[in-house]
């Protein structure tokens, strides 16, 4: 742990294990509430001292933790793929995502520009300034270990806030990693904290209910979520959620289904699908379906699952044997129901996979609403694919969810794709694109996918408050 300027070990541990082979690859330090709040505290100490800087000077410690993270790229994302599981190449882009956080908001947060607001009076003159919001506690997941972090961490401190992160049990390693890069860079001790622990319930209290802390940040499931932004209700703390999605991908008619199946693919099998905008059901136009399967099939036959690390393979393991059942379950659960299999179905227990947690990608059809997988986030490398008629019946079905936070649209008709862009009650709309994320643009969901963005300038004014002065003069 990082308290306070100072790494913290205690003989109280956990093992971090890599998810291909089993292979314990670290003893992380146990925290327990307590540290938690000692770590809430110096957050508080280092507060004015580090609100007081320009935003100049907390530009600058954010621009060189960039350029470690970049020197250090290879090595990070090597960490990554033994963590966590993705392919080395998925976790380089993953360290590059995140160094890109870093670099943006050191940019943007020089123009976090106030207003002068006319007065109806003669005699009064209105200022509107930024003020940091507090004391942050952020909690991060397991499935972008890297990522997840510096898009908190970068505009939290850029803003004049000090911050306390608990990474996911399963990754704590990479958080240490980034952590030990801004103790690096000399950002001053209290600004930046790191709780490990392997138990997050006790730590998730302190941060919900200690009051000093004044904005709670979140990325993860939408149960946890729920829970603790209703722990953050009695003290009004500012919260921001990044939960589940469950993203339709619709294809018309009028696009190539070739082209429309590789993209289809490519997303859905990223991060072995574990990943909040990975698209949960495939809504494709019946006249293009036979084309778009067969392509489909086509590359799900080439896909090579595997240790990350080995050359050409493109699907990792999944976090835990609980993730491995729970995919099944909703392949088994729609099979019964009269879904067509085309690929897969089945966990990898041979060729060295034994080990680890591995699910062979997988391809369903003729998916309905009565499936399981119509409605779960599965997280996992199932394609559900669903035949559809009508423009307005798509949008319907695609809109019959709780969650709302990616979409995806293949069309070359431009008003079609307008119009389905406006009508989809997601966050972020892909259209003949899979890939609607940048440290420039704004992330996050409608509806139980979360409150708040995060990235581009409205992440940053997440850690602002607003402050007017009414002046007589
Ligand atoms: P999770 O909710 O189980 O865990 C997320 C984090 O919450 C972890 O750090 C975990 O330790 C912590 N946590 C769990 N219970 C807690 C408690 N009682 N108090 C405090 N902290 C607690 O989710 P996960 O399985 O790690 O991540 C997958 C989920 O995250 C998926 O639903 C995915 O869609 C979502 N996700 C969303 C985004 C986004 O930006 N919207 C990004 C990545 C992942």
């Amino acid at each position: 742990m990082f308290i306070n300027g100072e790494w913290i070990q205690s003989d109280n541990t956990f093992a971090v294990y890599n998810p291909a082979n089993g292979e314990e690859i670290g003893q992380v330090t146990d925290g327990t509430r307590d540290d938690a709040k000692r770590a809430i505290e110096a957050a508080q100490a280092a507060m004015p001292g580090w609100s007081a800087l320009t935003t100049y000077q907390r530009s600058d410690y954010l621009r060189r933790a960039y350029d470690l993270m970049i020197e250090r790229k290879k090595e990070l994302a090597e960490l990554m793929t033994r963590e966590q599981g993705k392919p080395f190449k998925a976790a380089m882009a993953e360290v590059q995502y995140g160094a890109d956080d870093l670099l943006w908001v050191a940019e943007e947060v020089k123009r976090s520009y106030g207003e002068t607001i006319p007065s109806a009076r003669p005699d009064q003159r209105f200022l509107v300034q930024h003020m940091p919001v507090g004391v942050v506690a952020a909690v991060t997941p397991w499935n972008y270990p890297v990522s997840m972090i510096t898009r908190k961490v970068a505009p939290a401190i850029a803003a004049g806030c000090t911050i306390v992160l608990k990474p996911a049990e399963a990754t704590p390693l990479c958080a240490i990693a980034i952590f030990k890069i801004l103790e690096e860079v000399g950002i001053p001790a209290g600004v930046v904290n790191l709780v490990t622990t392997h138990d997050p319930a006790p730590v998730g209290e302190e941060f919900c209910t200690n009051p000093i802390v004044r904005k709670l940040t979140f990325t993860g499931s939408t149960a946890v979520g729920k829970k603790l932004a209703q722990d953050a209700v009695p003290q009004l703390k500012r919260v921001s959620m990044e939960l589940g999605g469950h993203a339709p991908f619709i294809v018309f008619d009028d696009a190539d289904p070739v082209h429309a199946a590789k993209g289809a693919s490519l997303v859905k099998f990223l991060n072995t699908g574990q990943a909040c905008i990975s698209p949960n059901r495939i809504f494709v136009q019946r006249s293009i379906l036979e084309p778009f399967l067969a392509e489909f099939e086509n590359r799900v036959a080439k896909m090579k699952a595997g240790n990350g690390m080995e050359q050409g393979v493109n699907i990792g393991p999944l976090v835990n044997e609980a993730a491995v059942k729970k995919v099944h379950n909703q392949v088994v659960d729609a099979v019964e129901k009269g879904a067509k299999l085309h690929a897969g179905g089945k966990a990898l227990t041979e060729g060295g996979l034994e080990q680890g947690h591995f699910y062979a990608p997988t391809l369903l059809s003729g998916v309905t609403e009565e499936m399981l997988i119509y409605r779960e986030e599965t997280f996992g490398p199932v394609a559900a694919v669903i035949p559809f008629d009508t423009q307005e019946e798509v949008l319907a079905m695609a809109n019959d969810t709780n969650y709302g936070l990616a979409a995806y649209v293949y069309t070359t008709n431009m008003s079609r794709a307008m119009r389905m862009f406006e009508g989809l009650q997601f966050g972020m709309v892909g259209i003949n694109d899979i890939n609607p994320t940048s440290a420039a643009a704004p992330f996050g969901g409608m509806k139980e996918s979360g409150l708040g963005r995060e990235g581009a300038r409205e992440g940053l004014m997440e850690y602002y408050e607003t402050k007017l002065a009414g002046i007589s003069i």
